[in-house]
């Protein structure tokens, strides 16, 4: 039988629309309350709250704030832990592209990438991990990409973030191992969300092109992914899981 997530909370940041919204979705239905992170998506992030009150009867909290400022982030975790008492579970989603050769990028374009991409990571997790340390217990899972395996033209910011969070990964699996905490990545191929369908047309069906499944892989798959490593994966660690439709094996 599948484990369930009954009485846990998770933080998913970047949940308002997205794989981060197809995430917390899968999360609650498993059982778990969920914390609902957003920074521009209000609208999409509370419509999230009620439906998984109302479909799985799970508690949720939405927080807006902004996974580059520490102490937003310091003060979200706050408020999760004084309205449930324990984070079991954080996903850092949150995410953003600025892609151009390394030619014509700016430094803006750098330092908004490796902010929203690799430093919310480390703002994440350094909030909650003394709480996972101390009750001996946790998951930690972060968006990554394939793309910090095997690099893609344009994206020379994204991939540097992407990579940095498989280091990370690993690293503080190693910190943490002992003190049954996990801490995995997932690195997803092209998945269909607002991120991909920004490419232009021709770009994305380029993309297709080189795809061994011939598919952009579902927010739904990535959702997957993460709900097997937090409720079966308590021997899995320092894992970059790729789920990619074959395009970087
Ligand atoms: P998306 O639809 O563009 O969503 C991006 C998410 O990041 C939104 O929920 C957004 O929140 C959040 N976000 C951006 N800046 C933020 C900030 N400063 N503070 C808090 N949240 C912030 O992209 P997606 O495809 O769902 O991407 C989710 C993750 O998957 C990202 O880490 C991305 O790099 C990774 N990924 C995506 C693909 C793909 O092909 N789609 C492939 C590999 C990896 P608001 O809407 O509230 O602003």
């Amino acid at each position: 039988m599948n484990k369930r997530l009954d009485g846990k909370t998770a933080i998913v940041t970047g949940a308002g629309r997205g794989i981060g919204h197809a995430i917390a979705q899968e999360l609650a239905a498993t059982g778990a309350n969920v914390v609902i992170n957003y920074a521009t998506s209000a609208e999409g992030a509370q419509k999230l709250a009620n439906e998984l009150q109302t479909e799985h009867g799970v508690k949720t909290l939405v927080v807006k704030a902004d996974v580059t400022d520490f102490d937003q982030v310091g003060e979200m975790v706050k408020q999760a832990l004084d309205t449930f008492g324990q984070i079991d579970i954080l996903v850092n989603n949150s995410g953003i592209t600025r892609d151009k050769t390394l030619r014509k990028m700016s430094k803006e374009d750098w330092d908004q990438v490796i902010a929203v991409d690799l430093t919310s990571v480390f703002n994440c997790t350094k909030h909650v991990l003394s709480h996972m340390l101390d009750r001996k217990s946790g998951r930690i899972v972060t968006i990554s990409s394939f793309v910090g395996q095997a690099g893609n033209l344009g994206q020379t910011n994204y991939a540097a973030a992407k990579a940095g969070i498989i280091g990370f990964t690993k690293t503080l699996a190693l910190e943490t191992a002992r003190s049954g905490i996990t801490v995995n990545a997932v690195c997803p191929g092209f998945t269909e969300s607002d991120m991909l369908m920004n490419v232009p047309e021709n770009i994305r069906q380029r993309i297709l092109d080189r795809i061994p499944m011939a598919r952009f892989g579902k927010v739904e798959e990535i959702a997957a992914c993460v709900r097997f490593l937090v409720t079966e994966g308590d021997y899995i660690t320092g894992h970059a899981i790729s789920i990619n439709g074959g395009i970087y094996m």
